[in-house]
């Protein structure tokens, strides 16, 4: 069995379309969606519309959803770029979809599998706050009883996992640096215009908290859309890197009328 862990589309169709197909040719069997689906760019419906129709085993609230969808207007913490792109967002969703979104849970324990989904962490579900460190990482860790938890909002991946029988001494949580590994660090093999895949192997006696990285907007430096696949039988994680149309999306952001930035981003990863 193949899970897909798909997070942070933020309504960008060429991206979301470049990573299915690649997912068919995996055989995924099923899918789990860590949330901002809408947000930044210019393909809300098209994206809604896709992955309401996939066989879903989880679906979660983000930010950008919350405020796509509650009539919130003042969007606390949201910069200018991020607010005027969800106001859009918001004028352009039909009251279905936003009463869709709206609707959403804030976190998921999967029925049958090893897996928690959460668009934020565990600890504060609906606060939205980033984990980016050891310390932001434990405190998720508190509230995880299952063996893995998804996660995502910051764009950036990162893995930590926490030994159940930490020696004394011995830190219980540890970042696998191996998962965030960034262009720049991978020295001459790295082509950002090609595919390739990080594999990280689940053991047993060990809780994960992996950030999967964006699929609509990656903030690591690099461009490419990133998405995980669970496969059951072979008890890994493999994180996907893949070129996409980054031009078609950026024209579409443009015709919307939607922040410069918010195009130029995209091709710097950023
Ligand atoms: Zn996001």
């Amino acid at each position: 069995m193949k899970y897909a862990i798909l997070s942070d589309i933020h309504a960008n169709l060429e991206a979301l379309e470049t990573v299915l197909a690649r997912c068919r040719e995996l055989a995924v069997d099923s899918y789990l969606s860590l949330g901002d689906i809408v947000g930044y760019n210019a393909s809300p419906h098209e994206c809604l519309k896709i992955m309401r129709s996939l066989p879903i085993v989880a679906l979660v609230k983000g930010n950008h959803d919350e405020y796509a969808s509650n009539g919130d207007t003042v969007m606390a913490g949201f910069n200018p770029h991020a607010k005027s792109a969800v106001l859009w967002t918001q004028n352009t969703l039909s009251d279905e979809e936003r009463a869709f979104l709206r609707d959403l849970p804030y976190k998921m324990q999967v029925r049958g599998t090893p897996f928690t989904a959460v668009h934020a962490s565990l600890d504060s579900p609906s606060e939205w706050g980033y984990i980016f460190d050891i310390h932001q990482a434990m405190d998720n860790f508190s509230y995880q009883y299952t063996q893995i938890c998804f996660c995502g909002h910051s764009h950036v991946p990162i893995a930590y996992c926490k030994k159940m029988l930490a020696r004394p001494g011995e830190m219980p949580v540890d970042e696998l640096k191996l998962w965030s590994v960034k262009p720049d660090e991978e020295g001459m093999m790295f082509r950002s215009d090609e595919a390739d895949e990080i594999v990280l192997p689940i053991q047993p006696g060990c809780k994960y908290l992996i950030n999967v990285g964006s699929v609509g907007q990656p903030r690591n430096r690099d461009p490419r859309a990133t998405f995980a696949v669970y496969d059951t039988d072979q008890r890994t994680l493999t994180r996907y890197r893949l070129p996409y149309d980054i031009a078609g999306t950026q024209e579409k952001i443009r015709s919307a009328g939607l922040p410069e930035c918010l195009a130029t981003r995209l091709e710097h990863g950023m």
